[in-house]
């Protein structure tokens, strides 16, 4: 049966998209619902129609699924943040590891049997809200005028007026009142994207975890906010209040912060400890935005790594290193490669920091520094972690591991599509998956973060 635009049809939602979206099935014809639960019976309306597969409309949920929930925010369905907030948090995280599972099985050739043996149960989040300690608020203007901030509705760059984000710290709530209060009382302008007029563009907050240390940082289209002292008097006020400051951006672009920081209130940085390690964040700094699943996942990493303290260690795609430092202690000599120059630079700062001189780090691509590394000065690896961006690893890096033959490689992954195309790779070259598990660094969502080990059957 073929479907057109505005056919209404009933159908059982058994599966999950990409993006958070329903799918079901009508005689091998594919149907993509968004909001719809998994499990939930709806029925839809074609909007989009395809000979295989359509894009439909939800209308009315004719029997709910039996993991659907009220979700805890009223603007879930407006927000592309947390796209399946309505299913029941257990169903989530099943899902998560179907996900991984699936993704081991079609792309990395694994035998179903083989993987479940091999997967571990997954480490989820509870409660799973307030983990994230970023945020970056748009600022805009409603129809009457008035300052208002929130999140761009999904897809779009209009602003949904909602300063309490279930996933964000509490005080992201009394920062951001403060602050919209501040431009009514003052009429300071927020920006406007369409005009390039108007002074607030962004508030970025930040809160370190162990610490209680908060940051507020204004982007302005402007190189001063008028009042200051009167916002800073308020923001002062809020317990942990540790650094307020400005980072000037006057281009019409999407990017969110200017490159220009300067500091109006305390310290220039934050400081947050992730499994002993204590690390120093400005605004610019690439920061894990969930330390309490992240230092799970680093533990894990760890053990999977199986130290005696003597090992050469590389850590590619290190970021600020925080991975690199939380096994320094553990081992001989650990090396970071990252692409990031700024995230080196921090990397070296955060290792002089904590006393720790057993790391070098090195600015480049992990597929160009790891194999010059190997075939000009011929360094070897007992262990090698990597945690790659989306798109996996690059060929040559991976052939380069192979050659460099490390006992294990631990393979931190926040895409099992790549990460199942790696391991095939590695093991189609001499190694073993050994185990596999999943975290939940983003409860809500649909992204889910996996742990890796493979051996090197002759070692
Ligand atoms: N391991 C770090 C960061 C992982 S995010 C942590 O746990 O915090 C992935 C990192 O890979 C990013 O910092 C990104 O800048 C970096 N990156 C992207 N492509 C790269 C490449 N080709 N070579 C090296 N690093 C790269």
């Amino acid at each position: 049966m073929e479907y057109k635009k505005n056919d209404i049809c009933q159908v059982t939602i058994e599966d999950i998209g990409a993006d958070g979206e329903g799918i079901g099935k009508i005689d091998g014809y594919t149907l993509f619902i968004k909001d719809a639960v998994l499990g939930d019976v709806v029925s839809a309306k074609i909007m989009k129609a395809k000979k295989q597969y359509a894009f439909a409309r939800l209308e009315k949920v004719l029997q709910p699924s039996p993991f659907r929930i009220e979700p805890k925010c009223a603007f879930h369905k407006s927000c592309g943040g947390c796209q399946i907030q309505a299913m029941s948090y257990d169903k989530q995280l099943e899902f998560k590891q179907n996900k991984v599972r699936n993704n081991l099985i079609r792309i990395g050739g694994f035998d179903p049997d083989f993987v479940d043996s091999i997967m571990e149960a997954p480490v989820g989040m509870e409660p799973p809200f307030y983990y994230r300690n970023k945020a970056q608020f748009p600022f805009g203007t409603d129809k009457e005028g008035n300052p208002i901030t929130g999140f761009y509705a999904g897809r779009t760059h209009s602003i949904i007026a909602n300063s309490d984000c279930a996933l964000g710290v509490k005080e992201n709530q009394e920062i951001l009142e403060c602050i919209l209060e501040y431009m009514k009382e003052y009429g300071v302008p927020a920006y406007n994207e369409e005009t390039g007029k108007g002074l607030i563009r962004h508030v970025l907050i930040r809160k370190g975890f162990a610490t209680g240390e908060l940051m507020v940082c204004f982007v302005i289209n402007g190189k001063s906010l008028p009042h200051c002292e009167a916002i800073l008097n308020r923001l002062q006020n809020i317990p942990g209040m540790t650094s307020i400051s400005l980072s000037i951006n006057q281009e019409k672009t999407n990017v969110i912060m200017g490159k220009e920081i300067r500091l109006l209130y305390g310290k220039e940085t934050i400081t947050d400890t992730i499994g002993g390690i204590t690390f120093q964040i400005s605004p610019l700094s690439f920061y894990q935005v969930n330390p309490v699943q992240t230092e799970r996942i680093y533990e894990r990493a760890l053990q999977y790594a199986n130290l005696t303290g003597q090992e050469k260690v590389w850590d590619l795609y290190c970021g600020i290193g925080t991975i690199s430092l939380f096994l320094a202690k553990k081992v001989g000599q650990v090396f970071g490669v990252e692409i990031v120059p700024e995230a080196i630079e921090d990397a070296k700062e955060n290792a002089r920091l904590n006393g720790i001189e057993n790391v070098e780090f090195f600015v480049g691509k992990a597929e160009e520094v790891l194999p010059e590394k190997y075939e000009k000065e011929g360094v070897y690896a007992d262990v090698i972690v990597v945690d790659p961006p989306r798109k996996g690893c690059d060929e040559k890096c991976l052939s380069t591991m192979v050659s460099m033959a490390p006992k294990r490689i631990v393979y931190v992954s926040c895409d099992s599509a790549t990460l199942s195309r790696d391991l095939k790779y590695l093991v189609e070259n001499g190694y073993t998956l050994e185990k596999a598990g999943i975290f939940d660094n983003f409860a809500n969502s649909v992204h889910v973060e996996s742990v890796v080990l493979i051996t090197r059957k002759d070692k």
